[in-house]
């Protein structure tokens, strides 16, 4: 590689090139997504049934048929505080790994929050401003979501709580602080505020929480207050359409220095960053005008598209929400307490389950030293220190350069860096200090948890 090829390290839309609508791959899917049910009737889910969590903005996204929706106004000005997110050559992680790859990574830490997550949060917040709410409950695991719905809602005057997964808030206080900058309340999860988290406290006096637990808090308490909505940060339909935004300005980023990608490489947690990148280029791919492989990293703790089960299952652990096809661990599935915490959800969306079903898209499962190593040689190289989450998609991105060095191929590999690490150091310090446990999903124990989740469901499911 030439030095001056180092030149376009960064590539660059100005605000005025910002795609300004958000694309909806479920018009164009080869075959439609089962549906979601109601879980004690069976039936597929109306609007009706949703009303008391979301406004019908959102609800009628969430089951759109139009190719693609217009971004409000509003929410195009809040975006502009960030967006257009840079798209970055990785040359120097290149040179490091001696590989004829080419390697690009789309950086979305330059959010508010750090992470990919304000690109849903914002317009969640908006549209309940515009339906009258005053207020959105939610949960957060290491807290990446609860800190964008905070800075979404003070945006647009909204109140924010947050129930935050009992571990995380005492592991993690710079999250909970950031989320009550922003103006939201934080609670640990499971609280004594409801009764999904009284339950689970007089079974589990010690209980640590899980995603699914404050989710089941947060829409109890959405539910009970005609004027407090819910809000959740991924898995559904339309937080993916949101996150579409991602992908739509990496198409025209590598437009730009006429590149096309060979192999798209992206972590799923609830797919969102994943789907919002991958969504664009699915869609070039299904016009023929491209062809990439489209591939998601999960973590080896807690694999649900690789060794779950595609079935109807609950959202969160009360069993509160409709019932949803995805791949799953089972909603009472507590995963090891790894460091990427926004990976460690017991389902998929079942936008990403689905097309991973019809075989659009692989996955692969990777354990999280091989991660943190990936990650570590990545700031090393690139001057970012990646969040725990992306350094999944590295491990997969550099396994991928390896290959090329051995079979002389020069890929064009792109990966969402959907996050940077600065609140996770604590993360790197157990990895430097060689104290990083690999928790495998595959004993006994957990098998048998799977089994008999799945099993005590309604069933029809
Ligand atoms: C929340 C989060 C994830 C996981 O969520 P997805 O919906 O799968 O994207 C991954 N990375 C970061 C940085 C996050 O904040």
């Amino acid at each position: 590689m030439s030095e001056a090829s180092v030149r376009d390290h960064k590539i660059l839309l100005t605000e005025d090139e910002m795609p300004t609508r958000w694309y909806n791959v479920l018009r164009d899917l080869p075959t439609p997504p089962p549906p979601v049910l109601h879980p004690g009737t069976g039936q597929p889910v109306g609007p009706e049934d949703l009303a008391p969590l979301f406004p019908m903005d959102l609800i009628a996204q969430e089951v759109s048929s139009e190719q693609y929706v217009d971004i409000p106004d509003e929410v195009l000005d809040v975006y502009r505080l960030w967006r257009p997110s840079p798209l970055y050559r990785a040359h120097r992680l290149e040179r490091a790994l001696d590989t004829p790859a080419r390697i690009y990574y789309k950086y979305e830490g330059v959010s508010p929050a750090g992470s990919h997550k304000p690109n849903t949060a914002v317009p969640q917040a908006y549209y309940n401003k515009i339906a009258g709410i005053k207020k959105l409950a939610t949960e957060t695991g290491a807290g990446q979501w609860g800190t964008a719905l905070a800075f979404a809602c003070s945006q647009f005057g909204l109140e924010c709580e947050v129930w935050q997964v009992r571990a995380s808030y005492d592991q993690k206080p710079y999250r909970r602080i950031m989320i009550e900058t922003f103006g939201g309340t934080v609670h640990p999860s499971p609280s004594d505020l409801t009764n999904a988290g009284r339950a689970i406290l007089a079974e589990h006096p010690d209980s640590t929480g899980s995603l699914g637990i404050a989710i089941s808090e947060a829409v109890e308490v959405a539910a009970g207050d005609p004027t407090t909505n819910y809000a959740l940060g991924s898995v559904l339909n339309h937080v993916l359409m949101h996150q579409t935004i991602i992908g739509e300005e990496a198409l025209l980023q590598l437009a730009k220095v006429g590149e096309q990608a060979d192999l798209l490489v992206g972590c799923t947690g609830g797919g969102s960053n994943f789907g919002g990148l991958m969504f664009p280029f699915l869609r070039e791919k299904w016009a023929g005008r491209m062809s990439p492989t489209v591939r998601a990293v999960e973590p080896a703790a807690c694999p649900s598209l690789t060794q779950g089960r595609y079935a109807y299952d609950f959202g969160d652990t009360a069993g509160m929400t409709p019932l949803i096809k995805m791949h799953t661990l089972g909603h009472d599935f507590v995963p090891d307490p790894i460091h990427a915490g926004g990976l460690r959800y017991h389902g998929m969306s079942p936008l990403i389950s689905h097309l991973y079903e019809e075989g659009e898209i692989e996955a692969v499962a990777k354990p999280q030293s091989e991660c943190f190593k990936a990650g570590v040689l990545f700031a090393r190289s690139e001057g970012i220190v990646p969040a725990p989450e992306p350094t999944h998609a590295l491990a997969a991105a550099v396994e991928e350069a390896l290959r090329c060095k051995e079979s002389g191929e020069e890929k064009v590999i792109l990966t969402a860096l959907c996050g940077h690490g600065h609140l996770d150091l604590a993360a790197y310090g157990d990895y430097l200090a060689g104290s990083i446990v690999d928790s495998d999903w595959g004993d006994a124990e957990h098998q048998a948890a799977l089994a008999a989740a799945l099993d005590k469901l309604p069933a029809f499911a």
